[in-house]
C-alpha cells in the first residue's frame, strides 16, 4: 500500500468515530477519577518525607460498563472497546525524556506522569487543596479530580487510543508501509552507541518518525479534539458554524509538528478536515 492509501485507510473512520474516540478518552478519565475518589483499590500515595506523588494501583482495565457514555459511541468504536479490552497504565518510566505516553500493541496504553502531577489531587483527597480565591473545597467531587486529569492526560490518551484503534481497524497492519520500512532503515543506520549520535542523526530519526502514517493519524485526532467547528454568536445565545479558513487556522496550530509534513501529506489532511467541516451541522437546543 502506498502512503496515500494508508493515510486514507486510517482516516477512513469519519467524524463520528473521531468524536467517539475523543469522548472515550474523556470517559476513561471520568472512570479514573471515580476510582480515585472512592479511595479503596486506587489512590494517590505520598510518603511523609518526600514530595513524590504516586498513583496506586496503576492499571485501569477499561470495559463498556466502566464508561458513562458508552451507549452514545459509534458502533465501530463500541466494537473496538469490547474486542480490544484497553488497559491504561500510569508510569514514571520512559525510554526517551519528554515522552507523554506510548502504546504497546494490541491493547496497552502507557501514560507517563511526573512526580508532582498528582499533587493537587492528593491535596483534594486529603482536605488540603486551596483553589483560586483562597476558597477551600468543602467536598471534593468527581468533576474536580476529572478536570485536573483532563488537563494533564486527555490529549495524550486520545493520541494513544488512536494508535490502538488504527491497529484494530487495520488488523495489526500499522507498520505495513513504505514509510515504516524507510524509518527502520534510518534507525539501522544510526550509530548504535547513543552517545555518538549527532543532532542531525536525532533530527532525522524524529522527522522520519513524525511522518509515519499512524503517527500522522494520531496527531490528526489530537488536533481535531482541540478545535471546534462552531462558535457562539455575538449575543451568546446561538452557535454558528465557523468559516473553514478559521477552522483550518486553528487546526494547523493544534496539529503537532505540522511543518514536518510533506505537501502531499498536508493536502490529504486538509481534504479530510474539509470533509468533516462540510458534514458538520450546528445543533442548537433552543
Ligand atoms: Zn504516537
Amino acid at each position: 500500500m502506498n502512503l496515500r492509501n494508508i493515510i486514507r485507510h486510517m482516516l477512513f473512520e469519519g467524524l463520528a468515530e473521531e468524536r467517539a474516540l475523543d469522548r472515550f478518552a474523556n470517559d476513561i478519565l471520568i472512570y479514573v477519577s471515580e476510582c480515585l475518589l472512592k479511595n479503596n483499590e486506587y489512590g494517590i500515595y505520598k510518603r511523609e518525607n518526600d514530595d513524590y506523588y504516586r498513583i496506586y494501583s496503576n492499571v485501569f482495565v477499561i470495559k463498556p460498563n466502566t464508561l458513562v457514555h458508552f451507549e452514545n459511541y459509534s458502533d465501530s468504536v463500541k466494537n473496538f472497546i469490547i474486542k480490544s479490552g484497553i488497559r491504561i497504565f500510569f508510569t514514571t518510566e520512559t525510554q526517551e525524556s519528554g515522552t507523554k505516553g506510548y502504546y504497546i500493541a494490541p491493547n496497552n496504553i502507557f501514560l507517563v506522569y511526573q512526580i508532582d502531577d498528582f499533587k493537587d489531587i492528593w491535596q483534594m483527597l486529603n482536605g488540603k487543596y486551596i483553589s483560586f480565591g483562597d476558597h477551600v473545597l468543602t467536598k471534593v467531587e468527581n468533576l474536580d479530580i476529572y478536570s485536573k486529569l483532563f488537563y494533564k492526560f486527555q490529549s495524550t490518551i486520545l493520541h494513544e487510543l488512536k494508535h490502538a484503534y488504527d491497529y484494530y481497524v487495520s488488523k495489526g497492519n500499522l507498520t505495513n508501509s513504505k514509510r515504516w520500512r524507510k524509518h527502520v532503515e534510518i534507525l539501522k543506520n544510526l550509530p548504535q552507541d547513543v552517545t555518538k549520535r549527532t543532532f542531525t542523526d536525532m533530527n532525522r530519526k524524529t522527522t522520519s518518525y513524525l511522518k509515519l502514517p499512524h503517527e500522522i493519524s494520531a496527531r490528526f485526532s489530537q488536533a481535531l479534539g482541540k478545535i471546534t467547528f462552531d462558535k457562539y454568536d455575538d449575543t451568546w445565545t446561538d452557535r454558528n458554524k465557523k468559516d473553514f479558513k478559521d477552522v483550518f487556522k486553528d487546526f494547523k496550530i493544534k496539529f503537532e509538528n505540522w511543518n514536518v509534513l510533506t505537501d502531499q501529506m498536508k493536502r490529504i489532511l486538509i481534504k479530510r478536515l474539509y470533509k468533516y467541516w462540510d458534514e458538520f451541522e450546528v445543533k442548537n437546543d433552543n
